[in-house]
């Protein structure tokens, strides 16, 4: 099906971007989608103030550029290749008054520790990609919630607050989460330490913390063969460091609020980019292939994803890469599996097995989180570690029977040390959620459940 078609190389040079006209637009049809059936549609009220609105998003500077969408386009490729792993990870829902300092500082550092013990225990390089700076829009299951009242969708639509009037939605939200994403982006780009030094530093902060608890006993070994790794790169020349040096941290976050991402998507020699981020996925809900959001994306030229949930069929899967990657360039596709613990042994091989036999390439990515979603005895939504690790185990033994490369992970996770997550004797049982129950949406793993999961990853790619 797929042709051998060289992939065109990386432009890596700062072109001009001229302004993009309507007619660029036109002829690729960046507006198809509204034509087309859509789920999750924001209830905006008034389709005219959306309009202006998004009229007033074109004319912005936008949050990323084209130039590093392509970059990250070809690290994904190296991932695709089976010579890089990809790591993606931060809040299930952003938020505006989140949006500090604080809490970007730690979702990135933690990624950035997390990328280190899987570079040092696995011996590979890992593209960093972080749910940041543009993911405020949520897809919900049911539109009013337990109190009858509208479902919060996101601060790019309505607010959280349980009353009426919040939860109306409102199109002006979209120039806060450009304005929120703006500023979140400024600080992502300028923060992640580019001295080996100062990487080291943030490894040693917490190192001795896992060391000292029951995940540091457990993965002893690994930790034991990271230290000697790290002893070892200090000891080499600093041509070879370079590699733990590269600590940039793309951004990413869901194609769901259609209108906002068309209004930041810009031409650049003649292709479209959505600017609104480096990276986009369509979700679960929307990836209905002859629907809007497919239609979208399948236009721009970022690196996207879809995430796969258990009702996903082989063949599904062998339409979205047909439909989102015609020419079949690596990289540009990552397919995000999201079975559940209990259904990934069982219905994942046989996508992977379809997708490869098919010649189609793609970046297999695993979203162990959201398959493994369940209400605690006191009604908190939660998530249990070891079902997170159990889906994660079955993940890559998948690819190991296959003989497929376990591209990389897609997490929930924050810097912060909240108790969202179950992990019985090691820290968080169910009595302790409230503790520091934040998240706006999803439950997401805490510093020290990311590490954990960061050093069970390492162990698996070192074999
Ligand atoms: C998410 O990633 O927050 C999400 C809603 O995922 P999914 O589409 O897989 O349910
Ligand atoms: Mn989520």
């Amino acid at each position: 099906m797929y042709g051998t078609r060289m992939r065109p190389g990386v432009e890596r040079s700062i072109r001009h971007s001229p302004p993009a006209t309507n007619d660029g637009d036109r002829e690729l049809c960046l507006d198809r989608w509204r034509e087309l059936p859509r789920r999750q549609v924001p209830p905006w009220p008034d389709p005219a103030e959306v309009a202006a609105v998004c009229a007033t998003l074109g004319k912005m500077p936008p949050i990323v550029t084209p130039y590093e969408v392509d970059e990250l386009r070809h690290r994904l490729a190296e991932v695709c290749e089976g010579r890089a792993f990809l790591l993606q990870g931060g809040d299930c829902a952003e938020t505006f008054t989140g949006n500090t300092e604080s809490h970007l500082l730690g979702t990135t550092r933690t990624l950035l520790q997390m990328a280190m013990a899987i570079t040092y225990g696995g011996s590979v390089p890992v593209v960093k990609v972080a749910r940041l700076a543009g993911q405020y829009g949520k897809p919900r299951s049911s539109a009013t919630d337990s109190l009858g009242l509208p479902a919060y969708r996101g601060d790019i639509i309505n607010a959280r607050h349980p009353a009426e009037s919040a939860r109306a939605a409102d199109p002006q939200r979209m120039i806060d989460a450009y304005a929120n994403s703006a500023v979140a982006m400024n600080l992502i780009r300028a923060y992640p330490p580019d001295d080996l030094t100062d990487l080291e530093e943030l490894y040693d902060d917490t190192y001795d913390l896992i060391r000292a608890s029951p995940a540091g006993a457990r993965y002893q070994v690994i930790s034991g063969e990271i230290d000697r790794a790290r002893g070892f790169v200090r000891a080499w020349g600093p041509s070879e460091r370079h590699a733990l040096r590269e600590s940039k941290v793309y951004c990413s976050h869901e194609a769901l609020v259609l209108e906002y991402d068309r209004a930041l998507t810009r031409i650049n020699d003649g292709r479209a980019y959505a600017l609104s981020g480096h990276f986009l996925w369509v979700g679960e809900r929307t990836r209905q292939l002859d629907h809007a959001h497919v239609d979208f994306v399948a236009r721009i030229a970022n690196p996207i994803g879809v995430k796969l949930g258990p009702a996903a069929s082989p063949h599904a899967a062998i339409e979205l890469c047909e439909r989102l990657n015609p020419e079949n360039l690596p990289g540009r596709l990552t397919l995000i599996s999201r079975m559940g613990n209990r259904q990934v042994r069982d219905v994942f091989p046989a996508i992977v097995d379809k997708v490869t036999a098919a010649g189609a390439k793609v970046v297999w990515q695993c979203d162990p989180m959201h398959g493994n979603t369940e209400q605690s005895s006191h009604g908190f939504k939660t998530r249990r570690l070891d079902r997170v690790v159990d889906e994660l185990l079955g993940y890559f033994d998948v690819h190991r029977s296959l003989g497929t490369h376990p591209g990389g992970v897609h997490v929930e996770l924050t810097g912060e040390n909240v108790t969202e997550c179950l992990d019985g004797i090691r820290g968080v049982e169910d009595q302790h959620l409230p503790d520091r129950y934040e998240t706006a949406c999803d439950p997401r793993l805490n510093m020290r459940q990311s590490l954990e999961l960061a050093l069970l990853v390492a162990e698996i790619l070192r074999g």
